[in-house]
């Protein structure tokens, strides 16, 4: 059955802030997209206690306590305690934090974006060698080895590496930024 669509709406503004990235996100902290996104949906529902959680998607309570505090570690979900005047008992009622969600998946987006430039500047500023087997070296290595594979005992080849470059320019993070 077909689960009812959910409007993520955020109470911050940010363009980081969409559906895309913010379940994104939960699967970098979780590595489970159908149960972090289950309870996602919660979240962006209503501020919900682990039980109505449990009940609404039929994971274990156990299991949503584990991914709850999992997005709270990170901070991207927040609680409000509220106590039971006669029990004296203590209710929590989850909610995501769209602040801080945002500037994680902003530093997510920048780190991604780092690290595609750091690539492409070395691809553009070395030189590359390899061998028949598809060993890679730059320049300084191979010549070290005297342009003899280390591991193949094979010549070592001068390597066209512009199809490389070419491919890293169109890498982008996996963070989609909102158009304005
Ligand atoms: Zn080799």
């Amino acid at each position: 059955m077909a689960r009812k669509k959910i409007v993520y709406n955020f109470d911050y503004d940010s363009k980081f802030l969409n559906e895309h990235n913010v379940k994104k996100l939960a699967y970098d902290l979780t590595h489970d997209a159908d149960t972090s996104e289950k309870i996602l949906d919660c979240l962006f529902t209503a501020e919900v206690t682990d039980e109505q959680i449990a009940e609404a998607t039929g994971i274990k309570l156990n299991f949503v306590r584990k991914i709850l505090y999992k997005f709270f570690d990170a901070g991207i979900s927040n609680y409000t305690r509220v106590k039971d005047p006669e029990t004296q008992w203590f209710t929590y009622y989850w909610k995501f934090d769209s602040r801080k969600a945002a500037k994680l998946i902003e530093q997510e987006y920048n780190k991604h974006n780092e690290e595609i430039k750091e690539t492409l500047e070395y691809e553009e500023n070395n030189m590359f060698f390899v061998c028949p087997n598809g060993c890679r070296y730059a320049f300084d290595e191979a010549s070290d080895f005297q342009f003899i594979c280390p591991r193949c005992d094979e010549k070592l080849e001068y390597e066209d590496n512009q199809n490389i470059i070419n491919d890293i320019k169109q890498l982008k993070s996996a963070y989609i930024v909102n158009e304005e």
